[in-house]
């Protein structure tokens, strides 16, 4: 279903936008701290350029507060509408959710907000 050339395929494994073949970050792991944010420059497959322009990924902070937003709603209606929690049980479960969810939202971000302007191109390795 989400095989390459489709964006969530792009998105949620941090891929070349234009190629899908390329890692956004050079770092595997969202939890290596020393090396969350480090991303190529550009793509090591096809030489999209990773940063188009200064200070690119500002608006990623958008689609972060996005992402945050819709996982709060998420572990919020899991917590006191499911799990039947009281509130600071649940404010507890939303803080540490967001907490350890925060390096890999980060990059999700990122990859989301860079897939939203460089389109796929099935002939970029071509
Ligand atoms: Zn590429």
């Amino acid at each position: 279903m989400f095989t390459k050339g489709s964006k969530v395929y792009g998105i949620t494994r941090m891929k070349c936008p234009r190629c899908h073949e390329g890692d956004l970050f050079e770092s595997k792991n969202a939890y290596d701290f020393k090396n969350m944010a480090k991303m190529h420059e550009e793509c090591p497959v096809c030489k999209q350029s990773f940063s188009p322009e200064p200070n690119f990924y500002y608006g990623a902070m958008y689609v972060s507060y996005a992402y945050s937003v819709a996982l709060f709603v998420a572990v919020y209606v899991i917590s006191a509408v499911f799990l039947d929690l009281g509130i600071w049980a649940t404010i507890s479960l939303l803080a540490g959710v967001l907490l350890v969810l925060s390096p890999y939202l980060f990059r999700l971000s990122r990859s989301t907000y860079i897939h939203i302007f460089v389109k796929y191109d099935k002939n970029a390795l071509g």
